[in-house]
């Protein structure tokens, strides 16, 4: 009897805090249900304390935020510089407060400083025009490589950015503006040429011994070339290296300019009509009416004229007859 009547009470007590659970989480649903109903969890956005403005949606605003950072408007705009960025507050705010994320994101975007991204085109690594996209820049240079601009193993890109956009100018303008026709002088541009190549094989004694203007080895030979006769040997050295006078002599020709293919180069006359021709130099080192010695520097090597490498191109003529340098010489 008695145990039964202890379970007895036990039951009744828990009845009755099962009643005064369920009187707690319904009154805790109502007070939530009246409090949400005028009430919503909202982000208050500040930046350096001044308040921007409430946003629901904090990651998709301030995702927003990150983009325009790295990648600007994706027009010209590269880039943003943002010293600060905005602080989010998570709050409790009247259901009827109206958010405002495009004004926050204008107030933030509008602190920063904006990166414009163009490309300068260069000569002679000065800055001359600017394009605003590198395709433009590449196809400017295109163009004035296929019209042989003088300068056209100068021009060169470089990417800026700033934060002021700079003037723009078309391809068309850019060929215009910086196409360098090849300096002709005709008062000093006489090409002193080869009256013919001995492709005999036959030797011809030059009476005096020669020494190697450049050491390095002989990267095209004399004679047959792309059907057209090669009237000396090419030399294949860095540019700049030192062009020494093969014998003693006096210097007939000492030309800067494209000379018929030659580019700058310096003939020397030996006597007994021998001579030696020095062509594709960078600087020349003597002028014409200098008489140099055996082994005195007169050029240095380069890539001038009809020239697609570093090189020198010896030539040694009898009697205007271009012999093969090889027969002497390498
Ligand atoms: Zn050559």
């Amino acid at each position: 009897m008695f145990k039964i009547s202890s379970v007895k009470r036990a039951i009744i007590k828990i009845r009755k805090c099962t009643k005064f659970a369920i009187i707690i989480i319904l009154s805790t649903l109502l007070i939530l249900g009246i409090v949400s109903s005028f009430y919503k969890p909202i982000y208050s956005v500040t930046l350096n304390g001044e308040l921007l403005g409430y946003s629901e949606n904090k990651s998709k605003l301030q995702e927003r935020i990150n983009q325009y950072i790295e990648k600007g408007d994706g027009e010209n705009v590269a880039f943003v510089d943002i010293d600060d960025l905005p602080q989010y507050k998570l709050c409790l705010l009247k259901r009827n407060i109206v958010t405002n994320d495009d004004e926050i994101f204008k107030a933030v975007a509008s602190k920063g400083t904006s990166y414009y991204k163009y490309y300068a085109i260069t000569v002679d690594n000065k800055e001359e025009l600017n394009v605003a996209t590198f395709s433009e820049a590449e196809e400017a240079i295109n163009k004035l490589k296929e019209k042989n601009s003088n300068n056209k193993d100068k021009l060169g890109v470089i990417e800026k950015y700033a934060t002021e956009q700079a003037e723009y100018a078309n391809v068309e303008k850019v060929v215009t503006d910086l196409y360098e026709k090849k300096v002709v002088r005709k008062t000093n541009n006489t090409v002193v040429a080869a009256t013919g190549t001995n492709t005999s094989g036959k030797v011809v004694n030059l009476g005096i011994s020669l020494i190697r203007p450049v050491s390095g080895t002989v990267t095209s030979r004399f004679g047959a070339r792309w059907g057209r006769g090669h009237k000396g040997i090419d030399i294949g050295a860095p540019k700049g290296t030192t062009i020494y006078a093969a014998a003693s002599g006096t210097v007939t020709v000492s030309q800067y300019g494209y000379s018929g293919g030659y580019g700058n180069y310096i003939m020397i006359s030996h006597g007994n009509g021998i001579q030696t021709l020095y062509g594709h130099c960078t600087s020349l080192l003597v002028s014409a009416g200098t008489y140099v010695t055996q082994g005195q520097p007169i050029a240095t090597v380069g890539s001038t004229g009809n020239s697609t490498g570093n090189h020198l191109h010896l030539e040694i003529r009898v009697n205007g007859v271009a012999q093969n340098p090889q027969n002497y010489l390498y």
